[in-house]
């Protein structure tokens, strides 16, 4: 008998297309590129890889397209276990990242959304029940961010990146919202309704964020470690593991999976949260985003 659903991600799915090449091209220039690769990408089929390896029963709800990339944009969610009975083959192509990085790491990157763009509210009611934990990012549409907050019936983990225009109180179903630095910085100028984006330190910001309304909230440090609120708790900071990072392609979308994760199997954010710094620590110190996400949780 099939496990039942612990976690759902509603989100986008890709294939990275990443050119490596001296240095990167102006306008008008062609360049000759070293090599290139195609990985699996996507922040929401990263985040239901990384829950589903952190332990979870996870299903992924988004959209490929009829084409050969589709393979590439969900082979590594397949292998390891992810329910995608409910995503949706479109017209559109699959999601794709041209990505180029020169030697020094630099990066140009072109995002053509494809089929995500269709995972609107009409593609998220027509798939039907959500169930287990809600997990949701910034890569489609908003109607289908909102719909799919509509047919939560557990608590809805929010990683609104990249940050798009999202009403208020739909922000504020997010328990927790998590987000990097900068993606905090926005979010309050967007609630706030200022002209300017804060630039005061990171626990001032948070306290900012839980003062509108949010349940509870994380914020990612990268080598920091990661800021965790709780309303009535206050905040707390967690510090990283230290590990020699390589490739920190990912880690957030790791860092996400885990806690959605470990909140489905019964931790509270705070332990959730430094499950997830271990877990995203692993990451960072091999090559890649899903390729890079443990396939083991013997080390944690
Ligand atoms: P970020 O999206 O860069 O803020 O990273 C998400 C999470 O991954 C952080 O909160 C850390 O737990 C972990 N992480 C990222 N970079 C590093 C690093 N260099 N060393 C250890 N952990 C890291």
């Amino acid at each position: 008998m099939q496990q039942d659903i612990q976690v759902t991600i509603v989100g986008s799915s890709n294939v990275d297309i990443t050119a490596l090449m001296a240095r990167l091209p102006g306008p008008g220039e062609t360049v000759l590129a070293d090599s290139y690769q195609l990985s699996p990408g996507g922040k929401g089929a990263n985040q239901a890889l990384a829950a589903q390896l952190a332990g979870a029963a996870t299903e992924f709800i988004g959209a490929v397209g009829n084409d050969s990339h589709s393979a590439i944009a969900l082979g590594q969610l397949e292998d390891a276990g992810v329910k995608l009975d409910r995503v949706a083959r479109t017209e559109q192509p699959t999601g794709v990242a041209i990505i180029q990085v020169d030697s020094a790491a630099e990066n140009s990157i072109a995002v053509i959304s494809g089929a995500n763009s269709t995972v609107t509210a009409q593609a998220v009611q027509a798939a039907g029940a959500i169930e287990g934990i809600l997990v949701l990012q910034g890569e489609i549409p908003a109607s289908g961010i909102k719909a799919a907050m509509d047919g939560a019936t557990q608590r809805i983990v929010l990683n609104l990146a990249p940050v798009i225009e999202l009403d208020r109180e739909y922000l504020l179903k997010a328990n927790p919202l998590v987000v990097n630095e900068h993606e905090a910085a926005l979010i309050l100028q967007q609630l706030d309704g200022s002209e300017t984006m804060s630039t005061e330190a990171e626990p001032v910001i948070a306290q900012k964020l839980m003062a509108h309304g949010l349940a509870s909230l994380v914020i990612t440090l990268g080598a920091n470690g990661c800021l965790v609120a709780e309303q009535g708790s206050g905040i707390q900071q967690l510090p990283a593991v230290k590990v020699k990072a390589v490739d920190t392609t990912g880690a957030g979308d790791a860092f996400t999976g885990a806690v959605a994760a470990r909140l489905a199997n019964g931790d509270d954010l705070v332990q959730a949260a430094e499950f997830a710094g271990k877990f995203a620590a692993l990451t960072v110190q091999a090559h890649g985003a899903q390729a890079s996400y443990p396939r083991s949780l013997q080390n944690l």
